[in-house]
């Protein structure tokens, strides 16, 4: 199901995407496939020889011809390279298929090469309401009584929390409000299960181990799984976002295209080991290991059925027409700018570069929040949002297909396309903190969140 094809007619495009995405350990992998390749079809080419090599020893037997033992002989030799060549041939599909495994999906012509994100526009506000640093979520928490980080420091360590009285309040009603807001999109809610298999993880992008060699994933080990083929295909992790049971759900399905787009959204519990994450988020919310996140997951059809040219997405004609899965991207930013907008949090939009793609996604778009803890870290400015376009990424390494009714092209893969509908701890950090007023020594809660909360309050405090 992956595109070997287009990847060893294309391996220098496959390794500046590598380089421009930051998988550098991966950049040649597409020059080794096309090297196997090549090993492979002379193989090919031998073994057809060997064959009729072996249907004329075959025949000449067969006639009683003279010299029968060493045509018997060679027969036994012939047979035992013939398996040799079969044996070394799946280990070659099998090294081509890993290697294709590893390369991340190819650069939409919007993302912007290397690290810096381009601005698309603001939300509340074409700047932050401060400069000046204020007053931390962790202090409020405390000082309200409704965050503890120091139980959970015995319980489990750093990186987790307590939520208490009107923070565990708050983001029930974070989740009710996110939901209520994508119902009357559309979108179909569903829970999913925390637990998913490494094998569906790592189709979607997540491998267990990420291009810089750290492990992101918890890894729980032996699962079972019905008819599984060893123990590696078994083992269960914890999922780091739904997106994984959500694209893993169409696993092996073919979807009719009258049934698409199929809009999923549901709350779930986001399992990090956040390795290698650095210093100035060791505190509070805002990067944690376990955190509750409403995510949006759609399928789309492939943007041009009769042409074939599916799973590239580059091609020029795209970037003017709106394919399917793009018109569910902009959606899903809809959404995600109508939240924030009620919630009456300053942002800003952000087309993230090559490097931020992570492996599945073609195009991402990020929103962040303005923090006033944060003011010293990029301008207080801090990620509450992501939405990717992964084209038929994803959807080739599951095996999700779409039935078409009309043209020539019969089935291809679908496209997905994945967004935060509300990442609750740093959403509720960032509403702790904006909210927060010092005369009062309370946190005034936005007008959307209040019919969820105790006498539908518009004040957490005293
Ligand atoms: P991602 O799935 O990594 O794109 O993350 C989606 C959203 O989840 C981000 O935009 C953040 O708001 C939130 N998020 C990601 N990682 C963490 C974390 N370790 N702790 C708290 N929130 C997070």
């Amino acid at each position: 199901t992956l595109n070997l094809k287009h990847i060893r007619q294309n391996p220098g495009l496959y390794e500046q995407n590598c380089v421009d995405r930051n998988y550098a350990p991966y950049a040649r992998n597409g020059w080794r496939i096309l090297e196997l390749h090549e090993k492979l079809v002379a193989r090919q080419r031998e073994v057809v020889e060997l064959r009729q090599r072996n249907n004329v020893i075959g025949g000449e037997l067969k006639s009683g011809a003279a010299g029968k033992t060493s045509l018997v002989e060679e027969a036994k030799a012939l047979k035992g390279r013939l398996a040799e060549y079969e044996r070394e041939e799946k280990e070659v599909q099998a090294e081509m298929e890993q290697l294709a495994l590893e390369l991340p999906n190819l650069s939409s012509l919007q993302t912007p090469t290397g690290d810096k994100a381009e601005v698309l526009g603001h939300i509340n506000g074409g700047t932050p309401p401060s400069t000046h640093a204020g007053k931390s979520h962790v202090d409020i928490g405390r000082e309200l009584d409704i965050l503890d980080f120091e139980a959970s420091a015995t319980t489990s360590g750093w990186g987790w929390y307590f939520l208490k009285n009107e923070a565990a309040l708050l983001e029930q009603a974070l989740i009710q409000y996110a939901l209520s807001v994508a119902m009357k999109r559309g979108w179909q809610v569903m829970t999913p299960p925390s637990l998913v298999y490494s094998h569906i993880a790592s189709a979607c992008g997540f491998m267990p181990r990420d291009q810089h060699g750290e492990t992101q994933i918890y890894n729980i080990g032996g699962g079972q799984q019905e008819g599984a083929a060893g123990a590696e295909k078994a083992s269960l992790v914890l999922a780091g976002t739904a997106e994984i049971p959500f694209a893993g759900s169409q696993a092996n399905k073919t979807l009719p295209q009258s049934a698409l787009p199929l809009k999923v959204i549901g709350p779930s519990r986001c399992y990090r080991a956040e390795a290698g994450a650095r210093g100035v988020d060791t505190k509070g919310l805002y990067r944690v290991h376990e955190f509750t996140k409403v995510e949006m997951f759609a399928w789309a059809a492939p943007p041009t059925p009769d042409t074939g040219g599916f799973g590239t997405s580059c091609s020029s004609d795209e970037a003017q027409q709106q394919t399917p899965a793009e018109r569910l991207f902009a959606d899903m930013l809809a959404l995600q700018t109508e939240i924030l907008t009620a919630l009456g949090l300053h942002a800003r939009i952000l087309e993230m570069p090559t490097t931020d793609l992570g492996a599945s996604a073609t195009r991402k778009v990020d929103m962040e929040v303005f923090f006033p803890s944060r003011t010293a870290i990029d301008s207080g400015y801090g990620e509450v949002t992501s939405a990717s376009i992964c084209t038929d990424y994803q959807a080739r390494r599951l095996n999700t297909r779409v039935r078409f009714e009309r043209g020539e092209v019969k089935t291809a893969f679908a496209h997905t396309v994945n967004g935060t509908a509300m990442a609750v701890p740093r959403i509720l950090a960032a509403i702790l903190e904006n909210g927060w007023v010092e005369e009062v020594g309370a946190v005034r809660v936005p007008e959307v969140l209040r019919r969820w909360m105790p006498g539908e309050s518009g004040w957490i405090g005293p």
